[in-house]
């Protein structure tokens, strides 16, 4: 399924010493690597089935750095791919053979922390949960938390338009973000959004929301921070049927709940994360919904009530409510661990991320699981159910180079899957050059030339993270002759480019 870039035409040679002569001339001296040894932990992302070490990696320490090596990098016609924590799960970090990959990690400033104003501006390298961390003493916290939130950084988040398990209710990033500063490839600083509510002009702070560093290098963040509910609850039901579990799902919402969080576990997600944390999950049941609910007291005691009711109502067989706040948070660190948790099973495991309608949630399932028997490797699911948003982790062994042909094979048919219910090939781990073969099956051709467009405005040569997000119509012609599935609506407009 990995998008190989030489389909779309070779990428400019670099002369290696002449772009270190180039970046040596920076004062202050910026580090460099490039010996083997020291380019090896940066040769992927965390889609780290597919790994190629960069030419070079640059560590700036301030603004000024990143401004010269991006003037450098034009000049000479090299490619840049920006890296914040690598924790992507769609290789959108993943470096390129002939380019330099510029490493963010130094930027961990927080520069401004306003109570009064509810708003944090900090560098891209801040890790998502220092923010909410430097927040808590006032009483307020960041929303979207992707379970890598120990370790992604903000400008990542920002870059992939990040979600996590409180985003149902509170958004992703791209809903919790006020402004921001970027550099173009050209070294222009923009400044975009502001703190009023709205803005004249084009919404460029979106646009460069999930732009995955094909845009522009975001270099500063400027987020609204939340009151901390005074009170959350957390439910913990139980179901022997998979369906059940997806209608009850659906029938939440339809009651007119917005839970904070709402999440789906199959039984080898279940089996995984208790073996892993001990998080007190039932073992012999085919799903567990985890429901938070979240607020002023009175408000989250008569949600929980209403909520009982639909789980009871939908087939639930047992129904929990986390008696403290220890217990509440095993609940959730079973949840979060839950991708490392599924590693455990195999050598490798591949995390899809497609969203689909959540009244399909049962009959979706139903069909993953009938495309991995067919592809003889194991699925578990582990997913944002309220968001209808999927992870199904495909387990294999890389080592046998057949069966990661299988998971690929596997994976493409989930997400085109995604497609024909009414879905999308992403609802947060973006594209990258995982997906960029499905972004042919998501998107019509005029969609795609409008994308490429946009690219083209902000980075004309193209040297920005080439060969990730946006395919190129040649690439798609070829893919859709090769391998989309005859029943994708989308199949049809393939064939006109
Ligand atoms: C165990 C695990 C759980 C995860 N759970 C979630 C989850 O719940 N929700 C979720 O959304 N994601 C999740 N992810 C995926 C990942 O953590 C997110 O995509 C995160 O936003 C990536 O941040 P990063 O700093 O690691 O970015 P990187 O991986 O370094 O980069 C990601 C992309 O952003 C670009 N980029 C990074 N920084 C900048 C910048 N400053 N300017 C311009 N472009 C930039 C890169 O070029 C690349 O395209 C998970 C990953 C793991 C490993």
């Amino acid at each position: 399924m990995l998008y190989d870039e030489h389909l779309d035409g070779a990428l400019p040679r670099t002369d290696l010493a002449e772009l270190v002569d180039a970046l040596s001339a920076i004062r202050p001296p910026l580090e460099l690597l490039s010996s083997r040894e020291e380019l090896t932990p940066y040769e992927c992302d965390g889609l780290s089935a597919y790994r190629s070490p960069p030419l070079l990696v640059a560590l700036p320490d301030d603004l000024e750095q990143i401004g010269e090596i991006l003037n450098i990098c034009r000049r000479l016609g090299v490619p840049v791919v920006t890296r914040g924590a690598g924790t992507g799960l769609s290789g959108g970090a993943m470096p390129l053979p002939q380019g330099l990959l510029l490493v963010l990690s130094r930027f961990k400033g927080i520069l401004e922390l306003d109570a009064e104003r509810c708003l944090a501006r900090v560098e891209p390298g801040v890790r998502n949960l220092a923010i909410s961390q430097a927040a808590a003493p006032h009483g307020l916290y960041y929303a979207p938390d992707p379970s890598s939130q120990i370790a992604c950084s903000i400008g990542g988040n920002m870059a992939e338009n990040a979600g996590g398990v409180h985003c149902l209710k509170y958004g992703l990033t791209v809903h919790n973000l006020l402004a921001a500063q970027v550099l173009t490839i050209e070294g222009e600083r923009l400044s975009l959004g502001g703190e009023a509510l709205d803005a004249p002009g084009f919404d460029l702070l979106a646009l460069f929301t999930g732009s995955e560093g094909m845009l522009g290098v975001i270099t500063e963040i400027t987020v609204k921070l939340l009151p901390k509910p005074p009170s959350a609850k957390v439910l913990l039901a139980s179901f022997d049927e998979l369906e059940d579990a997806g209608r009850a799902v659906a029938e939440i919402i339809s009651a007119g709940v917005i839970p904070a969080g709402l999440e789906m576990m199959d039984r080898l997600a279940i089996e995984a994360a208790e073996a892993f944390v001990h998080a007190g999950y039932p073992l012999d049941v085919s799903a567990i919904l985890i429901c938070e609910l979240d607020g002023v007291e009175a408000d989250v005691t008569e949600q929980c009530a209403r909520v009982r009711t639909v789980l009871e109502r939908t087939g639930s067989r047992e129904i929990r409510l986390a008696r403290d706040e220890a217990e509440r948070q095993r609940f959730w660190a079973g949840r979060k661990n839950a991708f490392p948790a599924v590693g455990r099973l195999a050598p490798d495991y591949y995390c899809m991320d497609g969203t689909i309608p959540r009244r399909r949630l049962a009959a979706v399932l139903e069909r993953i699981a009938s495309l991995a028997d067919e592809h003889q490797l194991r699925v578990a699911n582990v997913f944002h159910a309220g968001d209808g948003n999927l992870h199904p982790l495909i387990l294999f062994d890389a080592n046998q180079a057949e069966q990661l042909e299988r998971a690929e094979r596997l994976g493409a048919r989930i997400l085109e899957l995604c497609v024909e219910v009414g879905g999308s090939i992403t609802g947060e781990h973006g594209v990258g050059r995982e997906k960029i073969n499905q972004m042919c099956v998501q998107f019509r051709a005029p969609e795609l030339e409008h994308f490429r467009a946009v690219k083209a405005a902000f980075d004309p040569e193209g040297l920005l993270n080439p060969g990730k997000q946006v395919p190129t119509l040649a690439r798609c012609a070829e893919y859709g002759a090769m391998h989309v599935h005859a029943s994708n609506l989308a199949f049809a407009e393939l064939e006109r480019f």
